[in-house]
């Protein structure tokens, strides 16, 4: 299916596809987090793209970072200063964890794009001021991003761009939904590269292509046996590792669900196209399921983590985190121990942008699912 290929594409050459939307007249605009406001950078006329680390070794990020950094900022940098990201037409860093925010102080010294912002979002969003400042700031970014490319972004962009951005969620949130379903009818790679992707195609493109895979799958379903093995959910930030599923798999489990970045907290949660478009981005945001780079409650990610466990018949958890992640890392014991007090089994792993070897991955995995 020529869909498949297309994403598989973007994910083996993101430098050529971004480079590719730069040819075609569009301004590319790179972001990190998924804090980022794409529905304003697309109202905007411009292109969201996703920066991952390049899996590359480092050479020159590490005269700025130092090497406790986590890989995704060392490797994004990688990136710039090695000038594979000479696409892109700015950079946009939201306000979330200490590495996202050095990473900005470092980009605007030493990458110099022509266009660059902080989006310094509340990072306590149960308070009472909590949703008027983040409109502030996302009004601010608004104006920012449309005096330098000198367009308007009226509120009829913005609900245009809404409704792209809501279309390309509910289409992720249905293609999850088809694999918890029925695990068995796509590979847990294939729904990652799904997913990664989407992060950084032509989002017109994107709305057409999702339905024609969703179909497909439904299609699948009818007729496909159902899956009998063991389920699972990912917990972390950033997963750049699609063979993280297939490994999982051989070891006779399946990723039914995650809560990471790069996957649900990504689509989870529409944006209210009924009212004014700012305000309903920043609602989206204040109501989304939280990163622990930002603050919503005590034990609101743990309470999160349980439901999804149970709603998706999960057996256990594995929390799957980049070295020297520190939000995630603070919150790992707290969150062990609701799932411990629930009788859920977890293991944790940490990976660099480089996975360590196979072997000792499958060895680990192999021997949690016997557990479970
Ligand atoms: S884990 Fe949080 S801070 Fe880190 S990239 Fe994801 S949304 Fe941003
Ligand atoms: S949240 Fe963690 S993985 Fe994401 S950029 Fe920050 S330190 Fe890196």
């Amino acid at each position: 299916m020529k869909e498949w290929d297309e994403f598989y594409e973007i994910l083996k050459d993101p430098i050529s596809y971004g480079r590719k939307m730069k040819g075609q007249g569009r301004k590319v605009v790179g972001y990190f987090c998924s804090y980022t406001p794409e529905e304003i950078i697309y109202a905007a006329g411009a292109h969201p793209f996703r920066v991952f680390a390049s899996g590359e070794n480092i050479h020159f990020a590490d005269a700025h970072f130092q090497s406790y950094c986590c890989s995704l900022v060392r490797g994004a940098l990688e990136g710039a200063l090695a000038g594979n990201l000479d696409f892109l037409g700015g950079a946009v860093f939201p306000h979330t964890c200490d590495s996202i925010q050095r990473l900005s102080d470092i980009w605007r010294m030493n990458v110099k794009g022509p266009f660059h912002a902080d989006i310094v979002l509340p990072v306590k969003l149960d308070t009472e001021s909590a949703k008027e400042y983040m409109i502030d700031v996302l009004k601010k970014f608004r104006n920012e991003l449309a005096s330098h490319l000198r367009v308007e972004i009226t509120d009829n962009k913005l609900k245009n761009a809404i409704d792209t951005f809501n279309t390309i969620r509910g289409s992720l949130k249905r293609l999850y939904e088809l694999k918890t379903e029925n695990p068995g009818i796509i590979g847990g790679s294939d729904l990652y590269a799904v997913v990664k992707a989407s992060m950084m195609m032509d989002r017109d493109h994107l709305t057409g292509v999702l339905p024609v895979v969703i179909h497909e799958l439904e299609k699948k379903k009818e007729t496909a046996k159902l899956y009998a093995g063991k389920r699972i959910v990912l917990a972390g930030g950033v997963c750049n590792h699609p063979d993280i599923y297939r490994i999982i798999e051989e070891a006779g489990a399946v990723v039914v669900w995650d809560d990471f970045c790069t996957g649900s907290r990504y689509f989870e949660e529409s944006v209210n196209n009924n009212t004014d478009p700012i305000a309903a981005i920043a609602t989206r945001y204040l109501e989304r399921p939280v990163c622990p780079a930002k603050h919503s409650g005590i034990f609101t990610r743990g309470e999160n983590l349980l439901k999804i466990t149970r709603e998706k018949d999960a057996r256990g958890v594995v929390f799957f985190f980049l070295k020297f992640c520190d939000p995630h890392a603070f919150d790992y014991p707290y969150m062990k121990e609701f799932l411990d007090k629930e009788g859920i089994p977890s293991m944790m792993f940490e990976v660099e942008d480089q996975l360590p070897s196979e072997g000792q991955m499958r060895t680990r995995f192999e021997t949690f699912v016997d557990m479970i």
